[in-house]
């Protein structure tokens, strides 16, 4: 189906939980956030009940996210019972990786298609700095597993936030040997990152792409290395979304650039979000949100259903730069 701006909506990022192994700083405040209490969390049913209502306005992909997916219980499940549902074509999903090595297998098995892994830097201390709690090796070890389960594409998703000054040639190299497809993402003011004690999200902080893919092929001319070459469409990865893709040549992987900032996707748009706690989000940047969890509980199918209505009714046009929401981004799902 269509929005009320001409977008065909046909992707639901379902967000498993708001809870996460990791504090990321860009996601959330150092203490955490208050974890949603248990009943207003959705039940494992009523995802998959979401889900089949999502089918009826015509979404086909749904992507599984959080706070960290995999420690929602009932994860693996899910995805089978996802991935078998009439009208969706494709089960993906995006983690800090942490507990890939245990449920990679089992994840695949259960026919998620594609997994993206979160990771911004290669340096260990660094890595600690950014997820507060984690160790890289954790992140790295998931990554193995999601190639040696049989994950293509694995993307990894990195952000890039200028004062923490990362080596993204470095990073970029990760995509030389193993089919790895890196994703620079510019850093988005969501959460209290309007300076209210979140994030701290500062315009400076932001990399536009256009200049990161100088920085990468500066730094490439610098160290005698071929620098990045665009790619067309064939070479693409699969479910290259909003981002622009290129590669060094022979490179096993592809390294892409997502710019949600300095080159709006809007219009492009395929997408709603669900909360954890069951609100149907059109935008990532706009607080307005729709019930769905009390439309179900009260109302069944049929009224959960109209919330989808009204969502694609309120999908705005754009982002409008705004800065700053209510929810930071690990309540929301990315
Ligand atoms: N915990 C999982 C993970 O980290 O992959 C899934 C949830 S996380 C909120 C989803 C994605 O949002 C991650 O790739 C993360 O890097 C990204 N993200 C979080 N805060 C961000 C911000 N302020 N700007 C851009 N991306 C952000
Ligand atoms: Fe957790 Fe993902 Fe947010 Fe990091 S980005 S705190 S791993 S939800």
């Amino acid at each position: 189906m269509k929005d009320s701006h001409g977008r065909v909506i046909d992707y639901l990022r379902i967000s498993l939980t708001d809870r996460c192994n990791f504090r990321c700083i860009y996601c959330m405040p150092a203490d955490g956030v208050q974890p949603m209490g248990h009943d207003e969390i959705l039940r494992i049913e009523e995802i998959e009940a979401i889900a089949r209502v999502a089918t009826r306005i015509g979404i086909r992909s749904v992507r599984l996210t959080g706070g960290e997916p995999l420690v929602r219980k009932g994860v693996v499940d899910l995805v089978k019972s996802l991935s078998a549902m009439d009208g969706i074509v494709n089960v993906s999903m995006t983690t800090n990786g942490v507990l890939l090595p245990e449920m990679a297998a089992d994840l695949k098995a259960a026919g998620l298609s594609r997994v993206n892994i979160s990771l911004d830097t290669l340096d260990p201390e660094q890595f600690t700095y950014i997820t507060r709690i984690g160790r890289l090796e954790s992140t790295m070890k998931g990554i193995d597993a999601a190639l040696e389960a049989g994950f293509d594409p694995v993307k990894i998703n990195a952000v890039t936030v200028r004062r923490l000054n990362q080596d993204f040639l470095g990073f970029a190299k990760l995509s030389l040997e193993r089919p790895l497809h890196v994703r620079f993402i510019e850093y988005m003011p969501v959460g209290s990152a309007a300076g209210t004690g979140g994030s701290g999200w500062d315009k400076s902080d932001v990399i536009p792409s256009e200049e990161l893919l100088e920085i990468i092929n500066d730094r490439a001319i610098d160290e005698g290395i071929p620098v990045l070459e665009p790619l067309d469409g064939e070479h693409k990865p699969i479910g290259w979304g909003p981002a622009r893709y290129f590669e060094f040549p022979g490179a096993a992987g592809t390294v892409g650039f997502i710019s949600p900032l300095s080159r709006h996707f809007c219009s492009e748009c395929n997408r709603l979000r669900l909360t954890a706690d069951g609100k149907l989000r059109p935008c990532l940047f706009s607080d307005r949100e729709i019930d769905v969890r009390t439309a179900l509980r009260e109302g069944g199918e049929d009224a959960a259903y109209q919330c989808f209505l009204e969502a694609l009714n309120l999908k705005p046009d754009e982002h409008h730069d705004k800065v700053g929401t209510e929810r930071n981004m690990s309540q929301i799902g990315g």
